[in-house]
């Protein structure tokens, strides 16, 4: 029997239950897993972020645990004849021990890279960062989460000296008087985050939406702002120009509490409305009414993929991080900038060592300092572990190339379908002499792979996630892995005994190693020193930073100072550019991407759940009516998308809802209809995230 299970299921005895969390998304919706024997079903959970609440996904989340599909013993790609075979584990760990030694001895250490996900547990994406930086002594990976909320990140350090996607817990959004939401579309992809959202409406709360298309959320707002795709930044500087003309800024928090207002203030002098508007497409009107809600009672800006995944995806935070601080926000009660992190574990898998230029506990691996505490915890030298890395797209686009890794090692993600440009990242993975995927499912990644390694998946291991509030949470298994099936944290120890002889650095009890990232995070920016499982238990999770076990944690951060050397947040003037690519003659329309409902990421999960296939069976193109009569198109028809780098084809759904110069495409799919086919992958110069919002297509019936 795991922990976290209340009873075993045996014939006469009760049904077996565990308290857990969602698989999918940040917002890790609570939720109680039966399993009777026959069927695990999913329960309702009171937890404070979702309140009993699930979204489909969730509710259908137990379908994969015995689906036909899963992976249950390792594949090994047969030389002779191309294909995945299965193997035992001895055969396939050997192998990849086998094809990493051969690298690593003609092309040196930096050629064996790792990818991890934004999925895996702390634990997990602790111990990936530990195994590359330890076992494997490369300086060579990231992960995908490098795609999701890298730019709010970044801008979110150096504007507070801190990342936590929200600073303060999810129903502080109901204390809000007025709530923006630019690039967010939480009805859509978190459900269950409304509820907040209602509350807030019903204390006479205004919300308002910035999106260029007129999604689920948009439609429930007192006011949408509809720009064109990548001039969110520009509407930032409309909306402090404006604050700042009508006296609406904070003059005595931002003497008091911030630094470089002068030089910000001189930047967005030269946004004047008329001519944003001309720019963005938003009335005037529109920008002040804006302005004024924000200023005039508690305020809450957030921030989300649509304005964060472009190559000046940090800069557009900055603006609005900029306009939150002029008005005095950030530490208010019921007011902040926050951004909504998306996958899973995102906020915990950015802090613990997955990202190329970081340790664990959010430190920088080119601090000496920082160094020598992790390689401290770690029995290491400093001097032994590898410096920074690059950024996910520019790891795969080397991969391969002269000078660039030639073995691959993928946890917890499926870059095939959800990389920018992912024709060429496919060839790109095509040209490694070794590719292991660790999965519980085949993914359109793991089907190249050369060793494809079956793991866990959510309901049958334990371990901690970090949500969107920076909350420390338990995942709780259900029942233990089927046979074949190993944990990631096995396949780590696994390979590290063959690599090092020895897999003592590498434990493969989650509580154990949760217990090392404590010691590796104390006094890291994001310290988890205090955070206990116990403790997570007692009290609905733990904020980090929590540096001790007897003290408080923080769920709301800059009350009195913000965690820079001078205690004060600092502005950072920007300025709006256009997109890397523009539209022109022969790719005339504008094109983005996002999420639907029924659908979570690059879909290798929920596109094989019966429910949710059926409610999104295909990829679609989004295109306005209007824009389907100049084009000769009817709703259904087949669309071919092409872009400078590929092609994607699907069906026709024509909808109000987007603007007549923009077509729209989910990502969830491979194949034909990948839209990552088309996007660009320009990338932004601080975060390193893709421009997947906007770049130039022309579109044509097939
Ligand atoms: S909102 Fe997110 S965490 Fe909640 S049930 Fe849906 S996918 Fe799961």
């Amino acid at each position: 029997m795991t922990d976290g299970a209340r009873a075993a299921t045996r014939p006469g005895m009760p049904p077996r239950e565990a308290e857990t969390h969602c698989p999918y998304c940040a917002l890790q919706c609570g939720m109680v897993l039966r399993d009777s024997g026959d069927r695990v079903e999913v329960l309702p959970r009171q937890f404070p972020t979702n309140r009993g609440g699930l979204c489909q996904k969730g509710w259908t989340a137990t379908e994969l645990l015995d689906h036909p599909d899963r992976l249950t013993t390792p594949l090994l790609r047969d030389p002779a004849s191309g294909e995945l075979r299965p193997a035992t584990w001895e055969a396939a760990l050997d192998r990849v021990a086998a094809g990493i030694g051969a690298v690593r001895s003609a092309h040196g250490r930096d050629a064996v890279a790792v990818f991890g996900g934004g999925g895996l547990t702390n634990e997990k994406a602790y111990a990936l960062g530990k195994f590359a930086r330890v076992a494997l002594r490369t300086r060579n990976i990231d992960y995908n989460g490098r795609w999701c909320m890298s730019s709010a990140a970044a801008a979110g350090i150096r504007a507070f000296g801190i990342d936590r996607g929200l600073p303060f817990p999810l129903a502080d959004l109901a204390r809000a008087d007025t709530l923006l939401m630019v690039g967010a579309n939480p009805a859509e992809t978190m459900p269950p985050l409304m509820r907040h959202v209602t509350d807030q409406r019903e204390r006479g709360g205004r919300l308002i939406v910035v999106d260029p298309r007129v999604t689920a959320t948009a439609r429930q707002a007192d006011l949408h702002l509809q720009p064109l795709p990548g001039t969110d930044l520009a509407v930032a500087n409309a909306l402090l120009h404006i604050a700042v003309t009508e006296g609406l800024v904070d003059k005595a928090y931002i003497d008091a509490r911030t630094t470089g207002f002068e030089e910000v203030r001189r930047t967005v002098a030269g946004y004047w409305p008329a001519e944003v508007e001309r720019l963005c497409g938003v009335p005037v009107a529109d920008l002040e009414e804006t302005v004024r809600a924000l200023a005039s009672g508690s305020a809450i800006i957030l921030t989300a993929r649509g304005a964060e995944q472009h190559a000046k995806g940090v800069d557009t935070v900055s603006a609005f991080i900029n306009l939150a601080l002029a008005l005095g926000l950030p530490g208010r009660p019921g007011s902040g900038y926050g951004c909504l992190t998306g996958q899973g574990n995102g906020q915990g898998g950015r802090e613990h060592g997955q990202k190329a230029d970081q340790l664990p506990g959010y430190r920088k691996i080119d601090d000496p300092a920082a160094r020598a505490h992790v390689a401290g915890v770690w029995g290491v030298d400093p001097d032994d572990l590898p410096g920074p890395g690059v950024p996910a797209y520019q790891l795969l686009d080397s991969l391969g190339t002269p000078g660039g890794p030639r073995a691959l090692l993928v946890f917890g993600s499926n870059p095939v379908v959800s990389a920018p440009r992912a024709g060429r990242v496919t060839e790109r993975l095509r040209g490694l002499d070794l590719l292991v995927v660790a999965d519980f499912l085949l993914s359109e990644t793991a089907a190249l792979a050369d060793v494809v390694l079956p793991v866990a998946q959510w309901a049958e291991e334990e371990g901690t996630m970090t949500n969107l509030e920076g909350r420390v949470l338990r995942r709780r298994a259900l029942r233990p892995p089927p046979p074949g099936v190993r944990t990631d944290l096995d396949v780590l120890a696994g390979l590290a005994a063959r690599l090092t002889g020895t897999d003592a650095a590498f434990p493969t009890d989650p509580r154990t190693v949760f217990a090392e990232l404590r010691r590796a995070s104390a006094g890291g920016p994001a310290d988890y020193a205090g955070v206990t499982w116990e403790r997570i238990e007692r009290d609905e999770g733990a904020f980090w930073p929590c540096p001790d076990p007897d003290g408080p944690d923080t769920p709301r951060l800059f009350a009195d100072r913000f965690p820079t050397p001078d205690g004060r947040a600092r502005f950072h003037p920007v300025s709006h550019r256009p997109a890397a690519e523009e539209v022109c003659a022969e790719y005339p329309l504008h094109f983005t991407t996002g999420r639907v409902l029924a659908q979570y990421q690059s879909g290798t999960q929920t596109r094989r759940v019966a429910a949710l296939r059926k409610a999104a069976p295909r990829g679609f193109v989004e295109l306005h009516p209007d824009l389907a009569d100049r084009l000769g198109v009817e709703e259904g028809d087949e669309l071919v998308v092409t872009s400078r780098r590929g092609e994607l084809r699907a069906p026709a759904r024509l909808s109000p809802a987007i603007r007549p110069d923009t077509v729209f495409a989910p990502f969830h799919w491979g194949g034909a209809a990948r839209a990552n086919s088309v996007t660009n992958d320009a990338t932004d110069p601080v975060s390193g995230m893709p421009e997947f919002k906007i770049c130039a297509v022309r579109v044509e019936k097939a």
